[in-house]
């Protein structure tokens, strides 16, 4: 049984252990530690405790610590992926390339962290010396969510640790089993500067949110909960970090490669069984390549290999549970009885009698109120919508309350330039979707989120500012009592 771990020990969780499900086979593939407030209480002193002499560990040798942790990443990458493949029902294939993306992550923030800590500015007066000095936080509650347990624990851990912060992570439910593993890559700091804590449901969540001793929250997850913890972290006056939810929508132009716009399409609704928080979910079409982009889509997704993500030939992966295919499989019924047209999918696969797939689902005639083109679709569903012009497609995109990404299938610069001004939402992508850049910050606008993860705005987060005015001489200014009249 994988036991949480705390100040480099490991830890028992008090209650009954969890069982970790295979999505794919639904068997069980191991249990773990369920801990609650005692557990959670335990990690949180011993972050705080670890603080004080971490924050002032050289950036160099802290630099040395998270290569090492790169350095673990690619030697275990093997068994990582295959871990994340049997616990999230996600593809093999992906899962290597995500594990080696996850260490490029902590060389990158190792090296940001040597080079980057404030700036001097202009001072008031010659015998003065004025600077923004940038200080760790303290304590960072990491709360991270099911579809991508290392990736997103990552863009979180690598600069909370390069900022000189201490960390206590609670990973989501249904992937604690795979999380409670990455203990190893952090084997080498010192005890307490990183633990991982476990729980059922939002109680152990909102008790770290809640917690005075813990300075920060970098929350991936639903807009429901992430609503829910800003309000809680009010009261501390908590930094918070919010990656939420999104409705992305995808514009194809009459101008654009056609080809290239369909597999885009269906590589962005379908990667994962549409469960990425970037997946594109609304895709409005120019009429007159309607007719030919649908067909294009509707052919590719009848081709589509629908199976377990660890076969490395399966392109589209079950669900997580059969309570979210539910949800997803609601929308759709919705939809449907609406007026919406069902051209492939809209159901669970015949040949499949264990694992929660659903079939890759492209609907047409579907109208902007149906819960389809409104609420977030956590799995693999495509609406498809003609519209007159750009005009209308950029309106209709922005028509949303989220805004974390979009993608405009064009070749006219001039749409270009007023998409990525104009367009709601923190990512945007050209001819390409779903293509991330460590260098480039990842967030969300509307209810999609607060802040941004990577880059080096992803770093500022961890971090709190001063301002330090020094007078290098000291003695009495004229302008202090008393006054001079
Ligand atoms: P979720 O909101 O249900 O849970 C996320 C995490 O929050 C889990 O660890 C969960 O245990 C914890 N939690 C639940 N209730 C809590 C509470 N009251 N207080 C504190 N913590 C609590 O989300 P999920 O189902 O795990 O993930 C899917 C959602 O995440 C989707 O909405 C998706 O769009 C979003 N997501 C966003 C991004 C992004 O970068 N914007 C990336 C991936 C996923």
């Amino acid at each position: 049984m994988r036991k949480l771990w705390i100040n480099a020990e490991f830890v028992d969780g008090g209650r009954d252990p969890g069982r970790a499900i295979n999505p794919a086979t639904e068997e069980t593939i191991g249990e773990y530690a369920r801990g609650g407030l005692v557990q959670t209480d335990q990690a949180i002193r011993a972050a705080k405790d670890a603080f004080p002499s971490w924050r002032r560990v050289p950036a160099g040798e802290r630099a040395a610590l998270l290569h090492e942790v790169a350095r673990r990443l690619r030697e275990s990458q093997e068994q990582l992926a295959m871990e994340l493949s049997l616990e999230t029902g996600r593809s093999i294939h992906k899962n290597r390339g995500y594990v080696e993306w996850s260490a490029e992550c902590f060389d990158y923030y190792a090296e940001l962290a040597r080079h980057y800590r404030g700036r001097v500015i202009p001072s008031p007066e010659a015998s003065q010396l004025s600077l923004v000095l940038k200080v760790p936080l303290g304590v960072v509650g990491a709360i991270i969510p099911w579809n991508y347990p290392l990736l997103l624990l990552v863009w979180k851990l690598a600069p909370a640790l390069a900022a000189g912060n201490t960390v206590v992570v609670k990973p989501a439910t249904y992937t604690t089993w795979v999380s409670l593993g990455y203990h190893r890559l952090f084997e080498h700091f010192p005890p307490g500067v990183v633990n991982f804590i476990s729980g059922s449901g939002g109680e152990v969540g909102e008790y770290l949110v809640k917690h005075p001793d813990v300075r920060m929250i970098a929350f991936t997850g639903s807009t429901e909960v992430g609503q829910h913890i800003m309000r809680l972290a009010a009261d501390d006056m908590k930094h918070i970090h919010l990656e939420l939810g999104g409705k992305d929508p995808l514009i194809v132009c009459a101008d654009c490669d056609l080809e290239g716009a369909v597999g885009a399409a269906v590589w962005a609704g379908f990667l994962n069984a549409g469960q990425v928080c970037t997946s594109v979910e609304r895709v409005y079409v120019d009429r007159e390549v309607y007719d030919p982009f649908l067909d294009g889509v509707v052919a590719l997704t009848n081709k589509l290999v629908v199976g377990p993500g660890t076969d490395p030939e399966s392109e589209v992966t079950p669900m997580i549970r059969p309570n979210e295919r539910e949800k997803v499989a609601q929308q759709v019924q919705e939809a449907q009885s609406k007026g919406a047209l069902i051209h492939t999918g809209g159901r669970i696969p015949v040949d499949k009698t264990k694992g929660f797939y659903y079939e890759p689902t492209v609907l047409s005639q579907v109208t902007e109120e149906m819960l389809v083109m409104q609420e977030e679709t956590f799995g693999p569903v495509l609406p498809v919508v003609p519209v007159m012009d750009f005009e209308e497609a950029l309106l209709r995109s922005n028509h949303s309350q989220y805004g974390l990404g979009a993608t405009l299938f064009t070749s006219d610069p001039k749409k270009v330039k007023r998409y990525m001004e104009e367009i709601e939402a923190g990512n945007v992508w050209v001819n390409d979707p779903l293509v991330d850049n460590l260098a480039g910050p990842f967030g969300g606008m509307k209810r999609s989120g607060i802040g941004r993860e990577l880059g080096q705005e992803g770093f500022e987060e961890f971090f709190e500012t001063k301002h330090v005015h020094w007078e290098i001489n000291g003695g009495m200014k004229p302008w202090w009592f008393p006054w001079d009249k």
